[in-house]
């Protein structure tokens, strides 16, 4: 009998790098039982994680309340709840980029380099 390679990370080469991370220690976890890491893939490919840019460059791996791009696709501590913020198309845009601003200067102030992770 062939013997066929169910290994969730082994798998899923297109995932980014600190999502197997993230998956490699929940399969150690679950005493290297990677049942868990497919429900994650599964998870992360609906786009059910908030994957806010924390402080430190991490991404946050929280549900989002909604999945997806949309306006709730983040989890609670990264603006998911709540119904207050822009609603129209201009008022995304102009906290979106008063935000990348706030950020740049951040950096700058702190000396990051500001390519991504
Ligand atoms: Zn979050």
């Amino acid at each position: 009998m062939t013997k066929i390679d169910l290994h969730p990370v082994r798998n899923n080469p297109d995932l980014p790098d600190f999502f197997k991370t993230h998956l490699l220690k929940r399969i150690e976890e679950h005493g290297g039982n990677y049942g868990i890491a497919w429900k994650l893939i599964t998870r992360y490919r609906e786009g059910r994680y908030c994957l806010a840019r924390k402080s430190g460059g991490r991404l946050c791996l929280f549900s989002a309340k909604v999945p997806g791009d949309g306006p709730r696709g983040r989890c609670g501590w990264h603006g998911g709840t709540g119904r207050s913020g822009p609603k129209t198309a201009g008022g995304k845009k102009r906290i979106g980029d008063a935000q990348r601003l706030r950020w740049a200067r951040y950096r700058q102030e702190n000396d990051i380099n500001g390519t991504d992770n």
